[in-house]
């Protein structure tokens, strides 16, 4: 699958009438382009920049019920999240991964710890899991001894996920393909087609890989579903022909900035869930792949709407309060931070003065003939793609049998020849990681190759895999989405940039005038979105 050769294939058939044609290949629209090939639809998915490239590669990483919407008095959002967080737990062993996490409680917090664990008592029933327990200070500071605020009165220990996000995105693309739909990255929607009814019909599309002189191209569907995300404005207005009525949805677009430290300065083995001590505001402090995170917040995004947005000195300072708070003996620094990452959120616009306020459910709604499905989270993209579906059926003249609740996430293989010199932790994550793709993968992999690049939980093999089949365009696609060491090496991995190019060059058929040119973007890409600002200290060496 996507071997050399395969964009040039999809182009050659993108003309034929689809049942459906998806804009946007984040978590929204792979969860839809799998149902619906499912049921049988011949669906298209088309995805303006790489696969997972906006908001589902700049989440928090949490499978997670959303413990602060119970707050909101959200039950019905949190019972279907923990639902779906337990299936993902069972059906994605590898990459979906419990996460224990300790949640602090200090006297300044807006609700006492008894309350938080009756929340919690809830927050179990509704998974039909027993997991939470508290603990006063000292207990809390022997599962995490890095607690070292004197105020600390005690906490929470309970249980959560962790997963990959653009990992899990790309899994749920590839199975859809593999199950006979078809995905494309770096094709961009520019326009809608109409049919003499006025109502949208197709797309007009264009290759924009620079790998092809394909320019744009009409398409037809019997139905266009919006996932674009924060972008799905922008494909709305098509539908409109101009701007949006004041009547109709419109939507919020909330940044959320992640700080990355390595793992020696902020040594934590559990995730911390604490109130921010300047707003209150939940925020998260957890262990992924090797580096620890500190997120998130959540401000209005006022800047142009990038596929890369920055994080602002505010959210910096905001962010490390919580560190220096929770963990004052680290003395946390800006000079600690590793990298940033930042992702814009769509939420639908009902005015609220405080962002955090607004809602977090998705909705789905009709414009036109264009069905735009937006918000929700990762974790409840099966019920999206679900409830997608089922608004799509008076649409589409193909009899859809009912949605059954199948799994969402294929059977990991039984056939992988494993080196004896892989562990089985690492079997576990590179099942979860590539489903069936496991056994190529293994089998590609040369002598070594399942050394981890450093300390970063990624091996070699993964990187020579990823280069090989799974539809990388640049270098960006490689280092931040297909394996994350864009994030998880110190400097985007920048300084590991000669050894990577040892084992992919070959594979991307990259000559060395191209490999300069990407390793130039990827460098200017780092320094902009993923570092500190440059007047705060941004001192990569290239
Ligand atoms: P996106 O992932 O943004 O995908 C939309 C895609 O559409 C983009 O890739 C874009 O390039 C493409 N596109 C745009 N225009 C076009 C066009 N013209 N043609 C073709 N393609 C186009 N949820 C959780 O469950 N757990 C968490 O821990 C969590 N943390 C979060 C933290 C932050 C900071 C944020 C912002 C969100 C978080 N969420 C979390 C929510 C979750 O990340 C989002 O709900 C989800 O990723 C949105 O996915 P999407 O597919 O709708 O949008």
């Amino acid at each position: 699958m996507w071997k050399k050769g395969w964009r040039d294939q999809i182009w050659s058939e993108i003309k034929q009438p689809w049942d459906i044609i998806i804009i946007g290949g984040g978590i929204t629209g792979a969860g839809i382009l799998r149902e619906a090939t499912r049921v049988g639809l011949n669906a298209l998915l088309v995805e303006a920049h790489d696969f997972a490239s906006g908001t589902s590669s700049r989440s928090s990483k949490l499978v997670h019920g959303g413990f602060r919407y119970l707050k909101n008095a959200q039950i019905r959002l949190t019972y279907y999240a923990v639902r779906e967080r337990e299936r993902l737990l069972k059906e994605g062993r590898g990459l979906i991964n419990p996460l224990s996490f300790l949640m602090t409680s200090f006297p300044t917090d807006p609700l006492p710890a008894w309350v938080m664990g009756l929340g919690l008592t809830v927050y179990d029933m509704l998974a039909f899991r027993w997991g939470h327990q508290y603990h006063d200070a000292r207990e809390l500071r022997a599962l995490c001894p890095q607690l070292t605020n004197p105020q600390l009165l005690g906490g929470h220990r309970y249980i959560d996920a962790l997963t990959d996000d653009a990992r899990l995105v790309l899994r749920v693309i590839r199975e859809a393909v593999r199950n006979g739909a078809t995905a494309i990255n770096y094709t961009k929607v520019d326009g809608l087609l109409f049919n003499h009814n006025k109502k949208v019909c197709g797309v007009i599309i264009r290759d924009v890989s620079n790998e092809s002189d394909v320019h744009e191209v009409e398409v037809e569907s019997q139905l266009v579903i919006n996932a674009a995300g924060a972008w799905s404005d922008e494909i709305r207005k098509c539908a409109y022909g101009s701007s949006i009525s004041p009547k109709q949805h419109h939507l919020r677009k909330l940044r959320g900035s992640h700080l990355i430290f390595p793992q020696k300065s902020l040594p934590i083995a559990r995730a911390i869930s604490a109130f921010h001590p300047d707003d209150s505001r939940p925020v998260f402090v957890f262990p992924w792949k090797g580096v620890s995170i500190i997120g998130t917040t959540d401000v209005d995004h006022t800047q142009s709407l990038q596929t890369d947005p920055q994080i602002s000195d505010e959210e910096i300072d905001y962010l490390i309060r919580v560190g220096t708070t929770l963990f004052p003996t680290l003395e946390l620094k800006k000079s600690n931070i590793q990298s940033t990452f930042s992702g814009v959120r769509a939420v639908i616009d009902t005015g609220k003065v405080d962002p955090s306020k607004e809602s977090r459910e998705h909705l789905i709604w009709h414009e036109n003939g264009l069905l735009t499905v937006t918000g929700g989270k990762l974790t409840t993209f099966r019920l999206m793609a679900k409830d997608a579906l089922f608004s799509a059926r008076k649409w589409l003249s193909v009899k859809i049998p009912s949605i059954t609740s199948q799994r969402m996430l294929d059977d990991p293989p039984s056939d992988v020849i494993w080196d004896s010199t892989v562990d089985p932790s690492i079997r576990l994550a590179l099942l979860g990681r590539y489903g069936n793709d496991a056994p190529r993968l293994v089998a590609n992999a040369k002598t070594d190759e399942f050394k981890f690049i450093d300390q970063c939980q990624t091996s070699w093999a993964e990187l020579r895999w990823a280069a090989q089949s799974e539809g990388v365009i640049h270098l960006d696609d490689l280092l931040m989405r297909r394996v994350r060491i864009g994030l998880t090496l110190p400097e985007g991995g920048i300084p590991w940039l000669e050894n990577i190019r040892r084992i992919v060059q070959s594979e991307l058929e990259w000559d060395d005038h191209r490999w300069k040119q990407e390793c130039d973007s990827y460098i200017d890409l780092w320094k902009r979105s993923y570092s500190l600002p440059s007047h705060l200290g941004n001192k990569t060496k290239t």
